[in-house]
């Protein structure tokens, strides 16, 4: 493949671009675990992706079937006609999320299921006839994409700051993240139900009845792989029931078996009324989104004639049949490989692993869950971000992606990783702590 020489024109997306456009690093192909440059090296991909590509990259009966449906129906729309596929997987999605989950809304991306959750949630008041239920509750450090709901719920400052001014009517939970009581904690931290606790004041602040839904990650993933605590989601949920307020779990990442389990949701026991789902749905290969709710939830849209709209909202793509394909054939590779729960049976390895480099220089805390797992580093005084970003670069210069997110290293990679790689990335990621 040709390397294309003029890379001014790509107005990049989250990426410090002068830099890169100094040192381009350019990924030409992918390969199960692996990418390759254009220059040929390959690349073991600790990250999959973007925490996406969970059933390994270009898989043949994946990007078949993409490739069959384009060449029988490349688009139909799904708004007052439709086509099978998209109830195929409606239905599949029915079957393996949580039981009290019936429907699926189908959109793009991690950032429209955030925002399209949102916007259920409201409307299901509205409908219900509860029009001061609109306050949208999310978390300091949530991530819920770049979309406006997504970044007013979303408690990532450098995402909200350029912006404003946001959406009305949001307020967030404190972070649970608590260097203090939980560092070095494996898997969920002992300390922090209290951060739960937080919601009884926002209730007092504007009263329940006032209240739409909370959103949370069950694991907030981009902020750096913040596990919540012993306790934290079940007090959450009992607040929430108690108060007639949905809970939105945001499982763009840790649905499709990034835990061990199919979704956060079965790792913790803690069943949401709204799932927003993207990224491992169609294992990256196509962009999609689904958003699941309850009956309850879909059935309050059912009223009035018939012949009338029920729900202003949705997309030229929704259900895209290429998509709807992609998803299919990537549901049947979870199921038929076990990948749904294979973060289980590596989470010994990985765990020790990952732990392992905890007297690695500037290390000050090591998180892990399923497939996840952190390492923060102490910031070089005065210029935040620049160490993790410099073992982002030496991490790519020894063969392996990692993705930074502050000064923290995140690893997510396919779910299909052997045993020898976990040993590779630990080990690479060993030497680029002692070479920063
Ligand atoms: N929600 C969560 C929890 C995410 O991690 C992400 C992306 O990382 C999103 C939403 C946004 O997804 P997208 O980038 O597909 O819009």
């Amino acid at each position: 493949m040709q390397t294309p020489n003029d890379l001014d024109a790509f107005f990049m997306p989250f990426s410090a671009s002068r830099q890169f456009r100094k040192t381009p690093r350019l990924l030409a192909s992918a390969e199960g675990m692996y990418y390759k440059t254009t220059d040929g090296r390959a690349i073991l991909d600790g990250t999959a992706g973007l925490w996406c590509v969970n059933a390994g990259h270009c898989r043949p009966e994946i990007t078949t079937a993409i490739a069959d449906q384009l060449g029988v129906l490349d688009y139909a729309p799904n708004l007052q006609v439709a086509h099978p596929l998209a109830f195929d997987l409606a239905n599949r999605l029915r079957a393996m999320t949580p039981p009290n989950l019936t429907q699926a809304f189908f959109t793009n991306s991690g950032s429209e299921s955030a925002d399209t959750a949102m916007k259920i949630a409201r409307a299901y008041f509205h409908a219900c006839g509860e029009t001061e239920r609109t306050i949208l509750i999310g978390r300091a450090r949530g991530y819920h994409g770049v979309n406006y709901g997504g970044i007013s719920a979303g408690g990532i400052p450098n995402n909200r700051s350029a912006f404003g001014p946001l959406l009305p009517d949001t307020d967030h939970l404190p972070d649970t993240h608590d260097l203090t009581r939980n560092a070095f904690s494996r898997g969920q931290p002992e300390h922090g139900i209290d951060f739960a606790d937080h919601l009884e004041v926002l209730i007092e602040k504007y009263g329940a009845e006032r209240i739409a839904a909370v959103m949370v990650e069950p694991v907030a993933g981009s902020t750096g792989v913040l596990v919540p605590p012993v306790g934290y989601l079940e007090r959450l949920r009992e607040l929430c029931t108690q108060n007639g307020i949905l809970l939105i779990f945001d499982e763009v990442i840790t649905g499709f078996g990034r835990l061990g389990t199919p979704f956060g949701s079965d790792y913790f026991g803690v069943t949401p009324d709204i799932m927003a789902l993207a990224k491992g749905l169609t294992s990256a290969t196509i962009p999609m989104g689904a958003v699941m709710v309850t009956q309850e939830i879909h059935d309050a849209f059912m009223q009035g004639p018939e012949h009338l709209i029920e729900f202003f909202h949705g997309y030229t793509y929704s259900g895209h049949p290429a998509a709807c394909a992609a998803a299919l054939a990537t549901i049947d590779i979870y199921e038929h490989d076990g990948l749904l729960t294979r973060a289980t049976e590596l989470g010994k390895q990985w765990e020790d692993g990952l732990h392992a480099l905890a007297d690695c220089p500037h290390v000050i805390d090591i998180r892990n869950i399923g497939l996840m797992g952190a390492v923060e580093l102490a910031p070089i005084y005065g210029a935040p971000v620049k160490r993790a970003f410099d073992a982002f670069r030496a991490a790519f210069d020894k063969g392996v992606l990692i993705r930074t997110t502050g000064d923290t290293i995140a690893l997510s990679p396919p779910l299909i990783i052997k045993r020898d790689e976990i040993d590779t990335l630990f080990s690479t990621l060993r030497a680029v702590l002692h070479e920063i």
